[in-house]
């Protein structure tokens, strides 16, 4: 059995796509709410640590506005923020 998928089967999150893909969840408030939501999930899902290691990889230099989804409680813009590809490229402030 391979470990890179097995860990899968043990996330928590299962089923609420609204709140793990917020991105067209409207008003605003209730996107904060699905996002908070699926934090606090992931937070208590027993697979967090694989599932971040294989987002970062995955996403590996992808800009934030190109990122969808909470994965392992982070969103895409405090994914590319942890990114070093991606912190590179940003420019300098004068
Ligand atoms: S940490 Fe969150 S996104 Fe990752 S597998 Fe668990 S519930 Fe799903």
């Amino acid at each position: 059995m391979s470990d890179t998928l097995d860990w899968r089967q043990h996330a928590a999150c299962g089923g609420d796509l609204d709140s793990w893909f917020p991105e067209e969840v409207r008003p605003t408030s209730a996107k904060r709410r699905a996002i908070e939501a699926a934090k606090a999930s992931c937070r208590q899902c027993p697979v967090q640590r694989k599932c971040r290691t294989e987002v970062l990889e995955r996403e590996t230099g992808t800009p934030a506005e190109m990122r969808f989804g909470v994965f392992a409680a982070l969103t895409p813009e405090e994914r590319a923020a942890m990114d070093p590809v991606v912190r590179a490229r940003k420019p300098v402030a004068a």
